[in-house]
């Protein structure tokens, strides 16, 4: 256990001979190794930043084909500060982190206003959605700037490489391995730096069994050396998941199916359309057999029955929409999945 058996956490290299060797090394192998991603082949700041904002929170092969469509919608800030918000909501769908996507219209119209996208790190920042990270991605990779990016692929492979054994949450150890970064950025490729050690812990540097030896810098990290390398980050103590049990209702008459938009001010998904639930609907008569899927949102499991059912009159709040209309609505994942569901 880390407690028992205390690390010996050094500062990154003390030689300006080890840092230089860590960043040869990592820039070497991230030429050869990476993945051709949709996102690595521009330097278009707009193309770059709405790949960064995708990728908060989504893995990158759910990413793809949600970033080329996005980008043929709205191929720059002007489409995109114009867009409806329905065909907006439309695009993002099944992404989730919904505000993201309302984010991006905010500060593409911000983009317009300023008559072009900045290119200076504090306005980026001042955008709306974009924190310290997205600022710092966007400035290295589209302007060159000096800024190093920390995300959690970052912080698991810096944790591991100075072993680092405090909590990976806590300030002052994000701070700590903030510092790390900076000492490491290769200031004169801070781009590709950035984003050979992003690259690094997503397909090297794993969560749970690093790919030690296929690790460019191996030779420089204090957990392989002191045999931790599994135990680290230290992560704290995790939400308990929970489940959740939710029946949905088709109903559907004359080519349409009964839906309510969420109202403007949820806080989730607010905009986007959802099938009644049995409980809303309490005269529908109920058809047998449905059927059944899981959808996991945060750290919530539902488990949703969903049947075929008929109502004599249409109930408060919910309005007939065209089916055909439903393929470019924004209609919430768990709608789509009922749907889907009973189409099988
Ligand atoms: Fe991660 Fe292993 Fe490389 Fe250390 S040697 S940075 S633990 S992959």
């Amino acid at each position: 256990m880390l407690q028992k058996q205390p690390l010996q956490n050094k500062p990154v290299e003390n030689s300006p001979a080890g840092i230089t060797a860590i960043r040869r090394r990592l820039l070497h192998w991230y030429g050869r190794h990476k993945r051709d991603l949709p996102w690595r082949r521009t330097t278009d700041p707009y193309r770059i930043w709405i790949s960064e904002i995708m990728l908060q929170q989504t893995r990158v092969a759910a990413v793809i084909p949600y970033y080329d469509r996005f980008l043929t919608l709205f191929p720059d800030p002007a489409a995109l500060a114009s867009a409806r918000e329905q065909d907006l909501l439309a695009a993002w769908a099944g992404l989730g982190y919904y505000a993201r996507a309302r984010n991006l219209q905010k500060a593409a119209r911000a983009i317009v206003e300023l008559r072009g996208f900045p290119v200076d790190y504090t306005t980026l920042r001042q955008l709306p959605g974009v924190g310290d990270y997205t600022a710092s991605a966007v400035a290295s990779i589209a302007f060159g700037m000096p800024h190093a990016v920390l995300d959690g692929n970052v912080l698991r492979v810096l944790s591991r490489l100075v072993a680092e054994g405090g909590n990976i949450k806590s300030q002052l150890v994000r701070k700590n391995l903030g510092a790390v970064a900076d000492t490491l950025l290769d200031r004169k490729r801070p781009g590709e730096f950035n984003q050979a050690l992003m690259e690094l812990g997503a397909t090297v540097c794993l969560p749970k069994q690093p790919l030690c030896g296929q690790c460019p810098i191996r030779p420089h990290c204090q957990a392989r050396a002191q045999g931790v390398q599994n135990q680290l980050p230290v992560n704290g103590v995790r939400p308990v998941a929970s489940r959740r049990e939710l029946h949905l209702l088709v109903i559907d008459q004359g080519g349409k199916v009964l839906l309510a938009e969420r109202p403007v001010d949820s806080r989730r998904l607010a905009g986007f359309w959802e099938l009644p639930e049995r409980e809303q609907v309490p005269d529908a008569i109920v058809q047998r057999p449905g059927g059944e899927f899981r959808h996991t949102i945060v750290h919530t499991t539902y488990l949703v029955q969903v049947n075929r059912a008929t109502v004599r009159r249409r109930p408060d709040g919910f309005q007939w929409i065209r089916k055909s209309a439903l393929q470019s609505f924004p209609l919430s994942t768990t709608a789509r999945k009922a749907l889907a569901c009973l189409s099988r």
